[in-house]
């Protein structure tokens, strides 16, 4: 393979083929050391828990919602009313949740992007459609799955988009028990920024939230969306 043989080809020296969800580039923290907790919620694909969404509402708990194509083709009205809520920023999970890679690796039995272009349609196809419904254009991206290769975190980032990952797990992918859930939002610390899922209502992720609430209260933690000026 010859040099400048195309952005793809290059994937040949050893630190670009760093694959993960903690690469560096990747957001994973907001950069406060106030007593601030970014909540984010995927919807991956799949349902719409509308429980879920009421609950943050009438506890006036802000969030990031970080949302697919192929959710919004399901919930086309759903997503015009989370994005007019004042609460709620809307990121982008790409157009057809995949893991974002130059080369088409996967994570979890779901097929990576596999060249340049496939991930700039995974990202830029999902925003335009975004912008196109809501009018805002997202500058927020978490890969489906929130697995990236190396160069693809740079290629986003060239974009003008920002890379997003989490550094709690809060659902499991929706899959924990409400008493889980509590347990695992109570490790967060000032800063964190928390993945969740709102594309699961037969989960426990608003009854996990209902119970851990009241003790990040407790400890004066306030939520904000990741868009808020000066807490990147
Ligand atoms: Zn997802």
């Amino acid at each position: 393979m010859t040099a400048g043989s195309g952005f793809a080809e290059q994937d040949l020296s050893t630190p670009k083929r760093a694959w993960g969800q903690r690469l560096p580039g990747i957001r994973q923290r907001l950069q406060s050391s106030a007593n601030v907790l970014a909540l984010t919620f995927d919807a991956c694909g799949g349902g719409y828990d509308r429980q879920l969404m009421d609950m943050l509402l009438h506890n006036h708990v802000a969030a990031t919602l970080f949302i697919s194509g192929r959710w919004i083709d399901r919930h086309p009205r759903e997503f015009a009313w989370l994005a007019q809520q004042p609460l709620f920023s809307i990121g982008n999970h790409g157009l057809e949740h995949k893991p974002c890679s130059v080369t088409g690796r996967g994570a979890y039995g779901i097929r990576g992007t596999g060249s340049v272009d496939e991930l700039q349609k995974e990202v830029q196809g999902n925003a335009k459609k975004i912008e196109q419904l809501s009018g805002c254009k997202p500058t927020l991206f978490r890969a489906g799955t929130a697995y990236y290769d190396a160069q693809a975190v740079d290629f986003i980032q060239k974009m003008g988009y920002t890379p997003v990952g989490f550094n709690v797990n809060g659902d499991g992918g929706a899959s924990y028990s409400a008493k889980q859930i509590k347990k695992q939002l109570l490790t967060a610390k000032p800063g964190s920024i928390i993945l969740l899922h709102m594309n699961r209502p037969q989960g426990f992720t608003a009854e996990g939230l209902l119970l851990a609430l009241p003790e990040l209260k407790q400890r004066g933690m306030t939520f904000v969306t990741l868009d808020v000026k000066g807490l990147h």
